[in-house]
Parts: structure tokens; sequence; C-alpha cells
């Protein structure tokens, strides 16, 4: 971690508060991402990307002229004079996006001068800005701007991504933006990035669990972080206590110095724990497993000694660019990670996109859903696009021939979907011994998310057809209180202690013991040592979590005794408070190990 030499304003320290979403301490000089800063690359593309640009270009139009076809619908709801001039406009603008001579024009750009999508975008629409603009005719020359309306909604339907990455940045920068994707974080390498802030996100996002899985320190939900802060300031973010300090005095930087010395002495003296066995303090042991945001997360999950991997997550392989990934390269991907983890089992999930967590590579997919987090995301994408499914099935499969592979289904909600995919799993299978392809044998264990209230109150009867459960503790969470995970405003109200919850939590996990069929937890809280011995006296014995966190949820283990933490658990579970059920949480934290 380096300090700025380019710091440009010696003002005083300001101190901003947001939600602190992955901890540690970073230190470094501030890269700006303006907002609506659209970060149009331009260039030449080489003749055999041309098929893609294109096609980079025709999910775009379609997914601008999506965009006005819901504003249309919206618009036809009010009324008076600017209704139907709203319509008028919006209407042109329908036009334009289906018009063969805009999107012709760009793709003969494309095709002939070799220019990559956007900047064929920005050429055609300045040409026809520039003719209408030459007209006479007040009202058409005013058009112009219309124009340049619906050529910018293109580019920012095409720029969704930052296919570039943050490189080039000063090492050890801060980016600071108004809004990260998970796909932006995805993009940050922590040998060049040393964290975030953003004025929207919620703690329980994608975009912080990425942030966490990537030991990025972040701070999301701070107010009056652009207007403060211009690239090269000198910053600190402290993502375990939620502040970007600005400018620091002499005296904090020493002060930030020292914590992050503790720390490191802390991750060191953690690592001895490595081959020690999770077990409780009367011997009961518990199996901890690590998530998999992304594949270079393979080497902390050996290092911390993970006994598996609990939960991937495929999103990765479609984030950052504009065609899906084929069986071949998913195959290569699961088969690498099945033989890293040599003969501890992985479980890899299904696509799970929607809601917050747009592939721009789906983009054909997809409706405008007015409400995403209930939209075809998920299970049910990948059950209606075959083209999905089938590759991702085939993959798993091929992979699972080199060691255990389970297949986990996200979002799930009855008995039939489970059903569906099973029976395009032994499609699939069969398909592929006929071509003589060697695959699992037996066929993977088929597991479904927990993670719909729905499906945690028929746990029961969804453990007659699913051979596991993985409760995912974050979609229920939000689910359950209907508080939007990745939403700051309301990130204070996101409380997974909420009895409803642990409720849905309790139900599942007796459906699972009674039906014998093994269950963990993969949501957020199985890497928060605050939470482990409410979910072991729940009778949970496994947990999977971003690696980083298995050393201290082990220490914890290590300290809890598990007759203890089971009654403490029945005393929680009779609270109707949250209040309540926290301090009694805290108070058995503090005092009973
Ligand atoms: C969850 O919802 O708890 C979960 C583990 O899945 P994801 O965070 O990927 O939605
Ligand atoms: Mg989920």
């Amino acid at each position: 971690m380096k300090t700025s030499s380019r710091t440009k304003r010696r003002g005083s320290e300001q101190v901003l508060e947001g939600l602190g979403v992955a901890p540690g301490v970073a230190i470094g000089p501030a890269h700006v991402r303006e907002a609506g800063d659209l970060q149009v690359a331009e260039y030449l593309i080489p003749a055999g990307r041309v098929k893609e640009e294109k096609a980079r270009l025709t999910a775009a139009t379609a997914k601008a002229a999506r965009q006005v076809g819901k504003l249309k619908a919206k618009a036809l709801g009010i009324h008076g004079l600017a209704a139907e001039e709203l319509g008028y406009l919006l209407e042109a603008h329908s036009q334009m996006l289906n018009s063969t001579r805009l999107v012709g024009g760009i793709e003969r750009r494309i095709e002939t001068d070799r220019r990559n999508a956007e900047s064929a975008v920005m050429a055609e629409i300045s040409a026809i800005a520039q003719e209408f603009e030459a007209m006479e005719d007040k009202y058409l020359s005013g058009r112009a701007e219309d124009v340049r309306e619906v050529g910018h909604r293109i580019l920012r339907c095409l720029t969704d991504v930052d296919y570039h990455g943050f490189g080039g940045l000063e090492k050890g920068s801060i980016v600071i933006s108004e809004e990260i994707s998970p796909a932006d974080t995805a993009l940050m390498d922590p040998r060049e990035v040393s964290g975030f802030a953003c004025v929207l996100g919620g703690a329980e996002g994608h975009t912080a669990i990425m942030a966490r899985s990537l030991g990025l320190p972040a701070v999301v939900g701070v107010p009056g972080l652009l207007p403060t802060i211009r690239s090269g300031d000198q910053l600190i973010v402290d993502g375990s206590n939620g502040l970007v300090i600005v400018n620091p005095t002499a005296g904090r930087l020493a002060g930030y110095a020292r914590r992050l010395k503790d720390m490191a002495r802390e991750a060191r003296s953690l690592t001895r724990l490595r081959n020690v066995p999770a077990k409780t303090r009367d011997g009961q042991r518990v199996v901890l497993q690590s998530n998999l945001e992304l594949p270079r997360e393979l080497e902390q999950a050996s290092d911390t000694g993970a006994e598996g991997i609990g939960l991937l997550r495929t999103e990765f392989m479609y984030m950052n660019r504009s065609d899906l990934p084929g069986e071949e390269e998913q195959y290569e991907v699961l088969a690498k990670t099945v033989k890293a983890m040599q003969g501890r089992p992985v479980t890899v999930r299904t696509l799970d996109i929607g809601g917050e967590k747009l592939a721009s590579s789906l983009g054909e997919h997809f409706g405008e859903s007015a409400n995403p987090a209930l939209g075809l995301r998920a299970i049910r994408l990948s059950l209606k696009e075959p083209k999905l499914l089938r590759p991702q099935l085939a993959a798993m499969l091929r992979a699972g021939a080199h060691g255990p592979l389970r297949i986990l289904l996200p979002m799930i909600t009855t008995q039939g979907e489970v059903r569906a995919v099973r029976k395009e799993l032994e499609k699939t299978a069969r398909r592929l011994i006929r071509r003589g392809v060697t695959i699992a044998d037996p066929l993977p264990p088929l597991g479904v998310m927990i993670e719909v209230p729905g499906a945690a109150l028929a746990a029961d009867s969804l453990a007659q057809t699913a051979d596991f459960f993985a409760i995912g503790t974050n979609d229920l969470t939000m689910y359950t209180l209907a508080i939007d995970r990745g939403e700051e405003q309301v990130a204070h109200l996101f409380n997974p202690l909420h009895p409803a919850v642990l409720r849905l939590i309790q139900f599942t996990v007796e459906a699972a013991l009674r039906a014998r069929i093994p269950v963990s937890v993969c949501g957020e809280i199985a890497g928060d040592p605050r939470y482990t011995a409410l979910l072991i006296g729940l009778g949970v014995r496994e947990l999977s979590m971003t690696a980083k966190a298995i050393p201290r949820v082990k220490s914890r283990i290590l300290s809890i005794d598990m007759h203890a933490a089971g009654r403490r658990a029945m005393m929680i579970m009779e609270q109707v408070d949250s209040g309540r059920i926290a301090a009694l949480l805290d108070d058995f934290n503090e005092t009973a190990s």
C-alpha cells in the first residue's frame, strides 16, 4: 500500500461516513470515475472482430429499444399535454432505434472503417446530427438533439460494462464512483487497486460480496463522496468502520499505519490454524468450505484450509464480455477447480444471473423487468433458455469426472423445477455418453439453494427431490423482509437476526435432518464469527464462506461448546424481538466461550 506523491489538494481533513462492507484499511490516491462518464474507448478492430462488434451493437440497440418501449408504456399512465409531447418524443426515439438508416450506418462503419462499436456509434450519430442541424426548418434542425440522445442511450447500453478495467491507474489507487457494479469489481486487481468507495449500494449486494472475497476494503452508500473528492486526493478507506477520510492528517495516517500492522499480525497468527480441524470444544466437527466468486480465490481457499468449495458462483464466466461462454470453456474452468481441490468436493451453482447481477452478454435474454429480483432470474432463466443450461450441465458432468462435484440450483421454489433440471441433466449425460465423453459416474448430486421464503417453508417437500440444501441467507433475508440487499437506503433494516429469517433457517435445517440430506449455510453470515454459535446451535454442520473468513470462523468454532450453543439457540428461537435476539447472541459470544 502506497501513499500518493500526486496529492493535489492539501485541504483540511474530511471524514465521510457510509456502510463499511469489506473490512480492512486502504491508503492511497483517489481515482474518481466521473458520474455520467461513459468511458467510451475508440479504437480500430481487426477483420476477425467485426462479427463480434456487430453482435454487441445488436444487443445494445435491442436493449435501448426495450428501455424506450418501457418508457413509452410508463408515459401512457400520465395525462395532459406533457404526456402527449413525451409520447411523440419517445415514438421518435423508438423509430430511430429501429431505423435501418441509423443501425445500418453504424454497422457499415464497423464493417468498412473497422471501428469498434462505440466509435462507430459516435461517428454515425454525429454525421446524422449535423445533417439535421443544417436544415433550415427550426423544428427539423432541433431534432439533432434527439439524435444525440438516442446515440447516448446506445452508448450507455454498450458501455454497461467497463471492458478496459482499471488498468493504468497509479498503483494502490482507491476507486471512487457513483456506483460500482459486481462486474466492475471483478475487474479490480488487488495488486493495482487498494480499495473503493461509492455513493450507491448495500452491504449484501454482489459488489460488496465481491469486494470481501478480493480482500478490497470498501465503503458504499457514502453521500457527498463525489463533490468532496478529486482524483489524486489522498484517501483512507476504512472498510471496517465505514469511513472515507479525505486528506488525512499526519496523526490519522500514523494511527492507520499501526492498525495495518496489527491486522497483518493477526492474519499471520491465524494461518497456524490452517491444518487444525474445525471442532467445537466438546468435539463436534464442523465442515468449513469456501465460496468462490472468482477463480483467483482458489489459491486462497487452499491456503486457508478450505475443505471444499461450498458454492462456486459461475456468474464470473459471463461478466465483462459480449458473448456466452461455451461448454468447452466452462469445462476447462471447472475441471481446473476440481483438480485443484484434490478430492475435496466442489459445489457448482448453475447461472444465477438476473436481479442486480446482470451480465451484458445476456442482454438479449432479458426483458426490462420492473421488478428484477422477482423476475426472470437464476433457475427460471436457465430453464427457459436451454442454450444457457445445457452447456453448463455438460461442463459440470465432464468436470465431475475429475473429482467430486455437486450441482447446486439457485432460486428454486418448486419440486417441478428440480425435476426439470434432473431430466435435463440425465438427457445431457446420455448425449455425452453417446459421444464417448467421460462424465461423472454416478451423476453428481443435485442440490437446491434455499433462499426464497416459499422454498424454506416447503423445505420438507423439496427435500424429497433434492440431494442436498444450501441455505442462501442473503436472498432469504432480502425476500423475507422485503429489503433490497443492494440498496443503501434500507441497508440498516437488513437483519438476518429477524425472528422470521431464523425460523426459516431452523425449519430448513430440521427438514434436511429429517430427510437425512446434507445442509449447509453459504450466505454471508456463514463467514461472520458473530453468527457461528447460533448456526451450530441450530444444527448446521457445514458452513461455506469467502476463503478469507475461514481462519476467524474456525478460531470461533474452537472456542464454542456445542451443547451450550444449542441451548442458547433454543433460547433465541423463543424470542420475538430481533433486538433481544441480538443481545442474547452477543452476550453468548462474549461470555459463554
Ligand atoms: C445467498 O443468496 O445467500 C447466496 C449465497 O447467493 P448469492 O449471494 O450469490 O445470491
Ligand atoms: Mg442468492
